[in-house]
């Protein structure tokens, strides 16, 4: 249902408490202003059935703190959809056994479970080489593999490492381990007060020194999504190599690697839908076969004895050890549920959703959001005057309404807005606009009661 003006009409919720009492009784809380533009529809072009996909998610039935649950935790972990529980309980129940090592028919099963988990990361990144996908723990381990390998392999004395000033940590701090070890610089790449990559200063830092750039697809804080292809494509210029954070992009739209010319690309299983413990390193072929291996044991060998041992080819050389194989399971299952559905319109629907929440959040008095890049992903991250983060967050989640507060792992960028904390709603697929009028109400209500 849509407002005359084409602005969705938000479900009715009653007034919180206070501001009823001060409109002299119960009414309907209605947005009164918009400072973004108005999406005309929720419902995606081609008709994303937000409540189908709702039905497939077990927790967001249940309730919290006696009320229905509202997830807007997103960008730290996402919901599981039964699919992906199934698959993972599937493995433990039925089809335990180790994988690549058997020659009995379940340890050929979960092989091939396993493989085709890979194959569904392989269709996801856009690669059609499935030795360009190692399974890792998360985000975090991929950037340490490359950190720890590549770095230590290719960096020097007085080398450069861009990073940008929105960086996760876990794209800072391997950088900062294996420059130290070899005398490397790390260079950061400042922000716009928007929350945009200062391209300017991305041009001016490049340089034959420059070996390599780690680069976020989407800000965990501001919600920026970088012109990544442009600035890969600048970088190789200098012939320097570009990694490429995808812990929160994946879920949010298409990617493709080998549109962006991306040399790596991680992410995490957990960020998109799969468990927890699994992630994946996408490389390109001949930077992971140049690649030390950075841990040994079981799997990643091809013939061992005391004398010399040789590496099985890419990717097991860079998976040493038993992989998380129900982890892989449900990832499997995870990325064949989002490519059963139309990605496009999940898309949409989400955008759609973000600009949604963008007008709501504005007609909150005193809340201040954080970044305003255009073509932001629904990640926001916004204080509200008077009231600590941590206080903001504990107060929603009163009303079953998950959100984070914090420094999110991401310090640098808060500090370029000369911040320590901040509370953040990150959206996912699955979000509804009855869930953003939720926020918005209890956030209406914790400004009244201050
Ligand atoms: N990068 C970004 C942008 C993130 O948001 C996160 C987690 O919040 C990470 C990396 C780290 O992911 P993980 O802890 O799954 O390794």
């Amino acid at each position: 249902m849509t407002t005359p003006d084409g602005f969705p009409q938000p479900t009715p919720r009653p007034l919180p408490a206070a501001l009823a009492h001060a409109a002299g009784g119960p009414r309907y809380w209605l947005p009164q202003q918009q400072s973004a533009q108005p999406p005309t529809s929720t419902t995606a072009p081609s008709g994303f059935d937000v409540e189908a996909v709702r039905r497939d998610f077990p927790q967001l039935h249940r309730e919290v703190n006696g009320r229905p649950l509202v997830w807007l935790d997103n960008g730290a972990t996402t919901l599981k959809p039964r699919q992906v529980v199934e698959a993972v309980s599937e493995h433990y129940a039925r089809e335990t056994s180790n994988v690549h090592r058997g020659a009995h028919t379940l340890a050929k099963q979960a092989t091939q479970v396993y493989e085709e988990g890979r194959q569904a990361a392989a269709e996801l990144l856009g690669t059609r080489d499935e030795g360009e996908i190692v399974f890792v723990r998360g985000t975090t381990e991929a950037v340490n593999l490359v950190a720890q390998s590549w770095g230590r392999a290719n960096l020097g004395v007085g080398d450069e490492i861009l990073v940008s000033a929105a960086e996760h940590h876990s794209n800072l701090v391997p950088w900062q381990l294996i420059a130290a070890e070899r005398r490397a610089r790390i260079r950061p790449i400042p922000l716009l007060p928007d929350g945009r990559l200062d391209q300017d200063a991305y041009r001016d830092l490049l340089g034959s020194r420059t070996r390599l750039v780690a680069l976020t697809h989407a800000s965990n804080v501001l919600g920026t999504v970088p012109p990544v292809a442009e600035m890969t494509a600048l970088a190789h210029r200098y012939g320097a190599k570009v990694l490429v954070d995808g812990a929160q992009a994946v879920s949010h739209f298409p990617v493709d690697v080998t549109e962006l010319d991306a040399d790596f690309y991680a992410f995490s299983g957990h960020k998109i839908f799969a468990p927890t413990g699994i992630g994946v390193l996408f490389g390109k072929r001949e930077l992971l076969e140049a690649m030390p291996p950075w841990q040994g044991g079981g799997n990643m060998i091809d013939s061992v004895s005391f004398g010399e041992t040789t590496y099985a080819p890419i990717p097991h050389r860079l998976e040493a050890g038993t992989g998380h194989i129900a982890g892989v399971a449900g990832l499997g299952a995870a990325l064949r549920y989002l490519a059963g559905l139309d990605r496009e319109a999940a898309t949409a629907h989400e955008e759609q959703l973000t600009a949604y929440a963008l007008g709501l959040l504005a007609t909150v008095p005193g809340l201040q959001l954080i970044g305003d890049a255009p073509g932001r992903i629904g990640v926001l991250t916004f204080l509200l005057a008077g009231t600590d983060p941590m206080a903001v967050a504990g107060a929603l989640d009163q009303q079953g309404i998950a959100v984070r507060a914090g420094h999110h792992c991401a310090q640098p960028a808060l500090a370029a807005f000369g911040l320590q904390s901040a509370a953040r709603a990150s959206l996912a697929l699955y979000n509804t606009v009855q869930d953003v009028d939720a926020l918005v109400a209890a956030l209406h209500e914790i400004q009244a009661a201050a």
